[in-house]
């Protein structure tokens, strides 16, 4: 099965590290109903409410490397968990309205406090799209560009795995395969939490989750046996989509 990526989630991947030379390759992120306001997102247009992507029905292709439904589905109510949040928070930051000059305070303040769990209910919403979208698939070596940078950057597909694995882990919560636009190269990335440790002008194009929810329903502890299982599961053609944003956002940059 083909994956659907829509302009929105393809355009937020390019958005997540990359901005405002994103911003002119594609319509703006979250702008489902358009009209933005200059300033930035206003919460209390509607307009700017987030929403869900639709349950991937790819998901159930994994349950023949071990990753159940049950898996999916109940992760998936995490993901839309996320969802609800981004849009509380956008709705209190407008609520906040114009900062006066004591608003800010970094021990506690009403705008740091947004602000920080914003960037987790954002990463939490962004992380799980990509990780949803690069499941479902035949898994093994990688097709298409992919395959190529991938042997590229780390010798070959089974030491890319390798890295990917111990990476995985390692982690406390997230791996990611990333695209540096500056450098033109892929990199593993590791993740504790859904706001830690992202790197400017690396656009993800694969995620691998690692917190419990992820695995234990299906391998209780056994999280090796789980990052095996995601790796014969990668939908490759997805993450070619993915790539292919990246490296549109690369060769803006390098024009
Ligand atoms: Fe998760």
């Amino acid at each position: 099965m083909k994956p659907e990526l829509d302009r929105r989630q393809l355009f937020t991947l390019g958005a997540l590290s990359t901005g405002v030379v994103a911003a002119s390759l594609a319509e703006p992120a979250f702008a489902q109903g358009a009209d933005a306001p200059a300033d930035g997102p206003s919460a209390g247009s509607a307009k700017w409410d987030m929403k869900a992507m639709p349950f991937p029905e790819k998901l159930k292709n994994t349950a023949a490397a071990g990753i159940s439904p049950k898996t999916h589905e109940e992760h998936y109510k995490l993901y839309n968990g996320y969802v609800t949040k981004v849009n509380e928070i956008r709705k209190k930051l407008a609520q906040l309205g114009v900062p006066d000059e004591k608003a800010g305070n970094q021990t506690y303040s009403a705008i740091r406090e947004l602000k920080v769990e914003y960037t987790f209910a954002l990463g939490g919403v962004k992380n799980h799209e990509i990780y949803f979208n690069v499941l479902g698939g035949q898994g093994g070596k990688p097709t298409g560009e992919v395959g190529e940078l991938i042997e590229k950057a780390f010798g070959s597909y089974e030491r890319w795995a390798a890295d990917l694995k111990q990476t995985g882990m390692a982690a406390r919560g997230w791996v990611w395969l990333a695209h540096d636009y500056a450098e033109g190269t892929l990199f593993n990335y590791i993740g504790d939490a859904q706001n830690t440790f992202p790197v400017w002008h690396a656009t993800p194009i694969l995620a691998l989750d690692v917190y419990e929810h992820a695995y234990y329903y299906d391998f209780q502890t056994g999280r090796a046996k789980y990052i095996d299982a995601f790796l014969k599961s990668v939908d490759w053609d997805a993450v070619n989509k993915y790539l292919a944003v990246a490296k549109a956002v690369a060769q803006a940059a390098h024009k």
